[in-house]
């Protein structure tokens, strides 16, 4: 059985983008599976095919060659051992070990804390694999639990259910994963996402590099940046609308015994113009807000909020300030993220220096011809 697809849908394909949507599919079986692709061209390769899906065509190999479970697994075995020597250098920290399209392995999402793993599958096409995938990430990976969290919304438009259940187990409720000088301790089952935002690791780590009197981190989630900033600054504020991520926030600057972390629930919009209201002022200030933009559709609305927050924020800071402001949402790309940074520095009538362009954690490889694979921008910028 094959799946085959138009000259348009071919023409992406050609181009090395995996995917291939259900308009430009000609015929296909009506189960989900893993099948190869075909055009008038010829063969282009393997993919994971859900006929009742929006992305029909996932494709994970535009080789014509091997049965598809088993170039599969070998692409997930791949990734498995490309994170394997970070984590013998750093046992109790928090990796990704599979970012899906970006390791060949479409619709698998698998992160690693300390030694506890939480997957997340996104196709029907993959979910009936779910054993032999355990069974290849079991003997690649020492784990002591595996949790499937499969909660987000994409599943519905699969046709797959909402559910949490254990894979290997006993799963603990929460794991104290290290990053760098401090630990922070992830809601497995509670938290957001697969528990932390692992792909921020190298750019907390990264401020660590500075030092000064005060730093304001906003979206702060369990404490991420603040509690890093919070070594070298005399006095960091965390800002979330999360009351259980704010509790969890103040769990883990206990555990780091950091005392110097002021915490404030509240709407960041809200927060910085209030802030801006009363002159406040910062050394550093961290923006790593939600995906603003979840479809092309949004773009407009949120390059303006993207700029509202990032205006407001270099008001906050002084000549010699520093502003670590981030996008993962990857509708905005990184030509119009820069684009919205330099109207907001315009607007607040600053000049600003680059510093550095960072992105996404190495563990969330990136393929140049999906642009979809890049999302993380991450500016570290000096006002002038
Ligand atoms: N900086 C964090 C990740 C942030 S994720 C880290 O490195 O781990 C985005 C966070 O923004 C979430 O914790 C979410 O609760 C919070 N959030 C979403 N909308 C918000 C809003 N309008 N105001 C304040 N916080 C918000």
């Amino acid at each position: 059985m094959r799946v085959r697809v138009s000259s348009k849908g071919a023409t992406r394909l050609l181009a090395h983008h995996p995917w291939v949507y259900r308009s430009d599919v000609l015929e296909g079986p009506d189960q989900p599976g893993l099948y190869p692709v075909v055009s008038s061209r010829g063969v282009m390769g393997l993919a994971l095919y859900n006929p009742n899906s929006e992305i029909s065509v996932r494709v994970f190999s535009f080789k014509d060659a091997g049965r598809p479970q088993e170039v599969l697994l070998e692409n997930l075995r791949q990734a498995l051992r490309r994170r394997k020597e970070a984590i013998a250098q750093e046992p109790q920290g928090a990796f990704r070990l599979v970012h899906a399209e970006g390791d060949l392995v479409p619709a698998l999402i698998l992160d690693y804390y300390a030694g506890h793993g939480v997957m997340q599958v996104g196709s029907a096409a993959l979910e009936p694999l779910t054993p032999e995938l355990v069974q290849v990430i079991r003997a690649e990976i020492p784990l002591q639990s595996l949790l499937a969290k499969n909660e987000q919304k994409t599943r519905s438009l699969e046709g797959l259910p909402l559910e949490v259940k254990p894979l290997l187990g006993p799963v603990p409720d929460t794991v104290m994963v290290r990053e760098g000088s401090i630990v922070y301790r992830v809601d497995l089952m509670g938290g957001q996402k697969t528990g932390a935002f692992i792909d921020q690791r190298d750019n907390r780590i990264r401020l660590q590099a500075y030092r000064g009197e005060t730093a304001l981190d906003v979206f702060s989630y369990h404490g991420s940046f603040a509690l890093h900033l919070a070594r070298n600054f005399k006095q960091v504020t965390a800002v979330d609308s999360s009351a259980a991520a704010l509790q969890r926030a103040g769990e883990n600057a206990q555990a780091n015994g950091l005392s110097n972390i002021t915490f404030r629930e509240a709407n960041a919009f809200e927060f910085l113009r209030e802030e801006e209201r009363r002159k406040a002022q910062y050394d550093l200030i961290v923006l790593d807000p939600p995906a603003f933009a979840k479809g092309r559709r949004d773009i407009e609305r949120a390059y303006a909020a993207y700029k509202e927050i990032n205006l407001r924020a270099m008001k906050l800071l002084p000549s010699g300030g520093l502003l670590a402001t981030a996008s993962c949402s990857h509708h905005l790309s990184e030509p119009l993220f820069y684009q919205m940074l330099a109207e907001a520095a315009s607007d607040a009538h600053r000049t600003v220096r680059v510093v550095e362009k960072r992105g996404q954690g190495w563990d969330h490889p990136v393929l140049l011809n999906v642009p979809e694979t890049q999302y993380l921008k991450f500016a570290l910028l000096e006002i002038l």
